[in-house]
């Protein structure tokens, strides 16, 4: 696959304002939930209706989607309120009756995208389709696996495809549910410009309050569009109860979000360089945590240390880092002058916490 203006018409055709919005609730859980939220949603920035039908659960015992049933009650809320309809298929059978009941976009879930054997049953069996099918990232951070995807949908013949990033899964504890790794998105974003790319907060943040922050985040990296879990009583919501936001507050967080928009040569240069710079702020994010890391794991050297009574300075393995590191700032165009300056300023930083961790 390579980047082509036209893997962007499906959503430019919507031609709104704003990033396209598709919200809704996790599931799918009765038909008088399904109606009531579309009707919330449907005077708003929100143009398609999600909901999940069939429940990819990390567990057992959970609630795993009223199944084919519910697509009846989006048929219904497509009819009332001209919303179009969105859900997840993981197999020929959804693909089947998700078609069978006109819904309109296809998303494949985070646990579906790491399996090329489903992808690609999915794709056959929606072998030309002109319905609308997004990719959700994998659960591991494998932008080719990921991109893989994609591809099995571009090769049979699926031409309005879109990317959702999600976040991807990690065994530590973050303040998300689901690291969101900008820079793998970022990394999509070059290589096909034109894909269209939709951020799921609800999934990254597993939590409420720090939606609109991601929201931003993403419009600021121009992304095309939210996905954003929707439902009228979160707390009771009968899955993802902890991140999904009301209607009114979907609206406020449309309305307090900055959107940028390219009108004119110098609304694109500014857009250009805003994104570019949201590169950066992500990036140096990242380099504070990565040296806080680094840090970290320097104290637990000075407590082995100061608990077998060793000198904290130890040049032989300070030589042979500083080396090592060279070479690879010179394979990553860093030169040897910056690469010093840089390693001996955190190897002072890691000295001054041994010492702190020694006298203390
Ligand atoms: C969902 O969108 O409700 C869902 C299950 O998402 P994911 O595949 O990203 O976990
Ligand atoms: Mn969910």
């Amino acid at each position: 696959m390579e980047n082509k203006k036209e893997l962007r018409n499906w959503i430019d055709a919507f031609g709104l304002p704003h990033p396209l919005v598709i919200a809704g609730p996790c599931s799918a859980e009765t038909e008088d939930q399904v109606l009531k939220i579309a009707h919330q949603l449907k005077d708003t920035d929100a143009t398609v209706l999600r909901a999940g039908i069939w429940k990819p659960r990390t567990r057992p015992g959970n609630f795993e989607g009223v199944g084919a049933l519910g697509l009846k009650w989006l048929q219904r809320a497509k009819e009332e309120t001209g919303m179009l309809t969105a859900t997840e298929v993981a197999n020929a059978t959804h693909v089947r009756l998700a078609l069978e009941h006109d819904i309109d976009i296809l998303w494949i879930g985070a646990r579906s995208t790491v399996s090329p054997f489903i992808v690609q049953e999915i794709a056959d069996s929606l072998q030309g389709t002109d319905k609308i099918v997004l990719v959700k990232n994998p659960v591991n951070p494998d932008l080719p696996l990921w991109l893989g995807a994609v591809e099995r949908l571009y090769s049979a013949n699926i031409e309005k495809l879109g990317v959702i990033h999600r976040g991807f899964s990690t065994y530590e504890k973050t303040r998300y549910r689901n690291n969101p790794e900008w820079q793998i998105p970022i990394e999509l974003q070059n290589r096909f410009p034109d894909l269209p790319l939709i951020l799921d907060p609800s999934h990254i943040a597993g939590r409420r309050d720090i939606i609109f922050d991601l929201c931003q985040t993403a419009l600021d990296l121009s992304y095309d569009g939210l996905m954003v879990e929707t439902h009228f009583d979160p707390d009771n919501a009968w899955s993802d109860a902890k991140q999904q936001v009301t209607p009114d507050r979907l609206v406020q967080i449309m309305s307090d979000l900055k959107i940028r928009k390219a009108t004119d040569t110098e609304a694109e240069y500014r857009n250009a360089l805003g994104t570019l710079r949201t590169q950066i702020d992500v990036i140096d994010h990242q380099l504070i945590e990565m040296l806080g890391k680094r840090m970290k794991v320097a104290d637990k050297i000075g407590a082995l240390k100061k608990e077998k009574n060793v000198a904290i300075l130890q040049t032989r393995r300070w030589n042979e880092i500083l080396g090592k590191m060279i070479l690879e700032g010179e394979q990553n165009q860093l030169s040897e002058e910056f690469v010093l300056r840089i390693f001996k300023a955190i190897h002072q930083e890691s000295i001054n916490h041994q010492e702190k961790i020694l006298q203390g």
